[in-house]
């Protein structure tokens, strides 16, 4: 198949580039003009972008299915122009802590995704004995990273103390492979949370049991941690601009964040309620801006959505404690990125292509097969329309999470079609056109010095 009449986005280009290419059983085997061939998809108008990476995401599988699962986690990704997603250890039963927990969440999963995926393995509080050098080691094979809490709301994968830490990342270190972290100090969130809980059950309550010292505190702690033992580190869903900023010169540690820390603030929260709960919670007013600086300057590597969903019963309880906190992000990370960072920004169009797709890919190993276009890699694309504007409405949302603090939100550029390995996986018009089990099992080929 030949994609003619497009505007590429390659790789450290900052204007797109007028370029056919063809492809052959789901790779690209050529970039140039005037290529020839039977089967062509006229892509007037558009612009293409490498399929985006979701690196971050809760599709609760096996487990937690009534709130979210394979089939509807990654349809919601195509139609948002995700073609890989990277699912976290965490909120499936059992969770991927060992070589056996893995198989069973693989065999539960592998005939139900619509777009590619991989998993992250965790290393609990619970798994902290005897075995967990063996845990790790028999995992590394088949996962991207190792996902870590300073502070857990979950009793079936407990947090780690900061001597755990080091010693997880000292083994991490030798398998090769990262460490993700979820930087919030327990110390003062714990403490914080009994003091807000007796005075009441309102958004501001909430937002003032998990101030921005705790991530500041939990991220000093872990740069003192990866001094000291040399392991990769990465800090997930970033709130904090001051946060953030202390990464700007660890070598070692990496960080991402989220759009909803991009887009809002606590006066968004006392306004949208559950709809924007979110643990780590969104910040006061003047951090998103750090936030956007710091991914333009590559401070932060990229953003991922945290994807976790959860019905509308459970979003609005009646109590900012009781809301379920997460949101359905996957399908809104790509079209927010581009709407307000490449476009109302004007966000060079080389550095959207590492926060979008090239970043992740790297981290995590699998930047031999995608994470750009070019010649060899998969042909994972995203077909926008510049000049289409949209709005959200989380009812549309192919997730089985429909409450989204983006809603009614404008965007512009309207996702025409997402391709996955050359086939058309979603269409604007027609929805998902392949069938659960087309994604595959993405195993990493680490070269972690490649940062
Ligand atoms: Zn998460």
């Amino acid at each position: 198949m030949i994609i003619k009449n497009s505007k590429i986005a390659l790789p450290d280009r900052n204007e797109f580039v007028s370029l056919d290419i063809e492809i052959d059983q789901g790779k690209i085997v050529s970039i140039g003009e005037n290529l020839q061939g039977s089967e062509i998809l006229d892509a007037s108008g558009m612009q293409i972008f490498p399929g985006a990476i979701d690196p971050h995401v809760h599709f609760n599988e096996p487990g937690f299915t009534d709130k979210e699962d394979f089939y509807h986690g990654t349809c919601a990704a195509a139609s948002g122009g995700v073609t890989t997603i990277i699912d976290m250890p965490c909120t499936s039963v059992p969770p991927v802590t060992n070589l056996e927990n893995f198989r069973t969440k693989l065999d539960t999963v592998k005939n139900k995704a619509v777009v590619d995926f991989g998993f992250f393995g965790g290393v609990s509080g619970q798994v902290m004995g005897a075995d967990y050098q063996k845990n790790m080691a028999e995992l590394a094979a088949y996962i991207m990273g190792f996902k870590t809490y300073f502070i857990s709301g979950m009793d079936s994968f407990r947090s780690l103390s900061p001597d755990q830490l080091m010693k997880v990342l000292s083994e991490a270190r030798k398998l090769q492979r990262p460490v993700l972290l979820h930087a919030e100090d327990p110390g003062i969130v714990n403490g914080l949370t009994k003091t807000q809980k007796a005075l009441g059950k309102d958004w501001l309550n909430f937002f003032r049991s998990r101030p921005e010292e705790a991530e500041v505190f939990a991220v000093i702690k872990a740069i003192a941690a990866v001094r000291a033992t040399g392991a990769q580190l990465h800090i997930v869903h970033v709130g904090s601009g001051e946060a953030a900023k202390l990464l700007a010169n660890e070598s070692n540690i990496s960080g991402e964040t989220a759009p909803h820390y991009l887009a809002f603030n606590n006066k968004d929260l006392e306004r949208l309620g559950g709809a924007l709960k979110t643990t780590p919670v969104v910040k006061s007013e003047g951090n998103s801006e750090i936030l956007w600086e710091c991914l333009t300057k590559g401070v932060l590597d990229f953003a991922a959505s945290d994807h976790a969903s959860a019905g509308a019963d459970q979003k609005n309880t009646g109590s900012a404690w009781d809301d379920y906190s997460g949101i359905p992000g996957t399908g809104t990370l790509f079209p927010y990125l581009y709407s307000e960072g490449l476009r109302k920004r004007q966000f060079p169009l080389s550095r959207f292509l590492k926060i979008t797709s090239e970043n992740a890919a790297q981290k995590y190993g699998f930047f031999d097969r995608k994470g750009s276009i070019e010649i060899n890699k998969d042909a994972d694309f995203i077909f926008v329309n510049p000049n289409e504007e949209w709005q959200v409405k989380g009812k549309t949302f192919l997730s089985k999470g429909k409450i989204t603090p983006f809603e009614n939100m404008i965007f512009q550029g309207k996702i025409e079609k997402t391709i996955l390995r050359g086939e058309i996986v979603f269409d604007s018009n027609s929805g998902i056109h392949v069938k659960p089990g087309y994604g595959q099992f993405i195993k990493p080929h680490f070269d972690i010095s490649a940062r």
